[in-house]
């Protein structure tokens, strides 16, 4: 049966932006409800180890580190609910969501944590070897290839930027692009062509990722001239797909300012979107830094500025 559920603040997204903000609020008193859609725990539970999260000497999984941020939310009080908003109405305060339970939340203050996905390619075999060597954030994987051959598709400044990334770890990096110019910025270009470590293959799309071995890890890409139809095939240990990334807005586009591709625009410097009271957090809103301990650090920040949001609403209320 539906229900209404009334809170001063709903979080939308269980990944490190969420539940930091949920950890924050939650001590300020506010009982965050923290909505955890799809992927509870967010893009790190589909990761195994990390390596760059602050305050861990040894290698952590991904997963357990999202385990402990949901424990301290819940411990200092937020309430987790498994649920995936579907529908949204921020057109007047309090704002009225509804999620795929039936369920109408009713807030005072949103905090948009939804998170970013990579584009793939969609090919059967690059899922299959996901975390075998295929990889969609060279930030987060390149350390795991020092010394190997290694690979990045795409052509945009994410795929630059992470083959000049890779040659921190690599003195062997192909950057493989569809067509026969980048589209990165120029001077992202210039450093890469100069680069003695990174060659670029030109016209080339991707037919397979090529695994071997037990447990099986990959060994090669089956590569095809887009202008030929000539095949070939590349030997690597590591490849990173590098062709954009799809904030998760589809449902608020429409009902909260945002950018072209969908990315949810903040006030420059905060986290406060043009919606009195609508806040925005993490890779939802961040299509540069794309980092765990950025996302935590946007969600402290949401929860501070909804916390003086209502502070200061209350204040002019009794004064
Ligand atoms: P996300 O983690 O994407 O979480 C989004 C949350 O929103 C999810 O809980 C989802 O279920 C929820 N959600 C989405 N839509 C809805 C909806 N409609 N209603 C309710 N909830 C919704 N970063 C590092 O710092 N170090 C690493 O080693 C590292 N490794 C990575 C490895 C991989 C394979 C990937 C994919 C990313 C990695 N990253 C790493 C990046 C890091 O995971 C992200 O930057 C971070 O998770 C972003 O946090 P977030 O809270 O903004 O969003
Ligand atoms: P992007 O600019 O959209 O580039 C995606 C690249 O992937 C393009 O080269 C595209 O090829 C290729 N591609 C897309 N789909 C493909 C497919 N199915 N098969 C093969 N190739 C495919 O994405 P991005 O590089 O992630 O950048 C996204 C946004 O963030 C941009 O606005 C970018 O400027 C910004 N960004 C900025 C910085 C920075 O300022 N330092 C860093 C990273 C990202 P085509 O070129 O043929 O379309």
């Amino acid at each position: 049966m539906s229900q209404t559920v009334n809170t001063r603040m709903l979080i939308m997204g269980s990944g490190p932006a969420g539940l930091s903000a949920a950890i924050y609020a939650a001590r300020a008193g506010l009982k965050p409800i923290v909505l955890q859609g799809l992927q509870p725990g967010g893009q790190l539970t589909i990761t195994t180890d990390v390596e760059n999260y602050p305050g861990f000497r040894e290698v952590i999984q991904g997963p357990w580190l999202m385990e402990e941020m949901q424990a301290q939310a819940e411990h200092v009080g937020a309430e987790m609910v498994w649920d995936l908003i579907s529908a949204v109405d921020l057109s007047e305060r309090p704002f009225k969501l509804t999620g795929d339970s039936g369920t109408l939340y009713v807030a005072d203050t949103l905090v948009i944590a939804t998170g970013a996905q990579a584009k793939w390619l969609g090919l059967d075999s690059e899922s299959h070897m996901q975390g075998k060597g295929v990889s969609a954030c060279a930030t987060c994987d390149g350390f795991f290839y020092r010394g190997k051959k290694v690979a990045v598709i795409g052509g945009g400044n994410t795929a630059v930027e992470e083959a000049l990334y890779l040659t921190n770890h690599s003195q062997d990096v192909t950057l493989i692009h569809r067509r026969d110019s980048l589209r990165a910025e120029k001077i992202l270009q210039d450093r890469l062509f100069a680069h003695p470590h990174i060659k670029v293959l030109w016209n080339t799309a991707i037919d397979a990722f090529v695994g071997s071995g037990s447990p099986e890890v990959l060994t090669s890409l089956a590569l095809r001239n887009v202008q030929t139809g000539e095949t070939s095939s590349l030997e690597v240990d590591g490849a990173f797909v590098a062709i954009g990334h799809k904030p998760a807005t589809e449902v608020l586009v429409g009902h909260v300012p945002t950018d072209s591709e969908g990315y949810v625009l903040v006030e420059t410097g905060s986290t406060r979107t043009s919606i009195p009271g609508v806040f925005a957090a993490g890779d939802v809103t961040d299509k540069v830094y794309r980092q765990a301990v950025t996302a935590a650090g946007m969600g402290c920040m949401a929860a501070l500025d909804a916390e003086r949001f209502l502070a200061h609403e209350d204040f002019a209320a009794h004064a």
